[in-house]
């Protein structure tokens, strides 16, 4: 019997967990004094209206400028900004930094666009996330038609009843609500009913192989087709061809996302755009 138990591999899988679980202390640390250290930034991503060819938003998304690795991927440390709850501050900080940026912008006589922000399930769980909401709007005197919030269908799902009461209260304050990455998780239609949606995104990876692939291309149709049925907007994300684009505009889905249009850039870059273009 003790044999199996061998002393060998158990040692060996508890030092290996060690060695883990020290590396992932080590990034909590490292990420917990991001915040104050202003390692956090904020990128920009164009929104295009394809049929009238004008920038109709940005999605903010967060940067991080670690000291020694260099600018580390949302897709790395949002998983463990999560797990800690840190996320609940990093949060607050994106949506009140970027409401400040775009309403700087709208002051300055840019076009009124409007901002998208990535909310987290962590933070539908937080005390007052709908006031927080509400009071950066304040402070930041951006119109809540202005802001966007992005949810993922699983973040729905997962504390429906929590997240459904505050999805009412930020879309009776003049805030729309997106699903983010539509297509990929939970698979049951029937919330599209019961929150108070407006946006569907298309998830990027459907858009990418529209014109090689016919199934990707299938799901794509048929989600411009059901936000189309329910009056709900639709804008696909991940646009890096042109062919990827007139696809879609074939289809009457003109709102894009990707890089074919633009790359996330710092907000210095946004403004440059806007005024090389002559706006103001
Ligand atoms: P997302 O919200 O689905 O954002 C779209 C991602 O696709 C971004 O990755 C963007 O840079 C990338 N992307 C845009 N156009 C293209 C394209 O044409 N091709 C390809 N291959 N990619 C494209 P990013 O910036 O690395 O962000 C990854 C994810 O991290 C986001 O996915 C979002 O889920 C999360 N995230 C980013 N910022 C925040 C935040 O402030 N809060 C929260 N909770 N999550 C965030
Ligand atoms: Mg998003
Ligand atoms: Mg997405
Ligand atoms: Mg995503």
């Amino acid at each position: 019997k003790s044999k199996e138990i061998s002393g060998n591999s158990y040692h060996f899988f508890s030092s290996g967990m060690d060695t883990r679980t020290f590396e992932i202390v080590k990034f909590e640390n490292a990420l917990y004094k991001a915040l104050d250290q202003n390692e956090l930034m904020i990128y920009y991503q164009p929104q295009i209206n394809y049929e009238t060819n004008t920038i109709v938003g940005v999605e903010a998304l967060l940067r991080w400028n670690h000291p020694t690795e260099g600018m580390v991927s949302p897709d790395e440390f949002i998983p463990i900004a999560e797990e800690t709850g840190l996320i609940v501050p990093i949060g607050e900080w994106v949506l009140r930094n970027a409401c400040l940026q775009i309403k700087e912008w709208h002051r300055k006589g840019f076009p009124l666009i409007s901002v998208s922000v990535n909310l987290s399930v962590r933070q539908f769980e937080q005390d007052n996330l709908f006031g927080m909401v509400k009071s950066i709007l304040k402070k930041t005197e951006l119109a809540p038609e202005y802001l966007h919030l992005e949810v993922t269908e699983n973040q729905i799902i997962k504390n429906s009843d929590i997240t459904l009461k505050t999805m009412e209260q930020l879309k009776g304050l003049g805030i729309s609500i997106a699903i983010d990455d539509f297509g990929t998780g939970y698979s049951s239609l029937g919330y599209l009913k019961n929150f108070p949606i407006s946006t569907l995104k298309i998830d990027k990876s459907f858009v990418q192989d529209i014109i090689q692939d016919e199934d990707n291309a299938a799901i794509t149709n048929t989600i411009i087709t059901l936000a189309q049925n329910l009056h709900l907007n639709v804008i696909a994300e991940g646009v890096e061809t042109k062919e990827q684009a007139e696809f879609l505009a074939a289809r009457s889905c003109y709102l894009m996302q990707g890089y074919y249009f633009s790359r996330p850039m710092k907000a210095e870059d946004i403004a440059e755009l806007y005024l090389s273009c002559g706006v103001n």
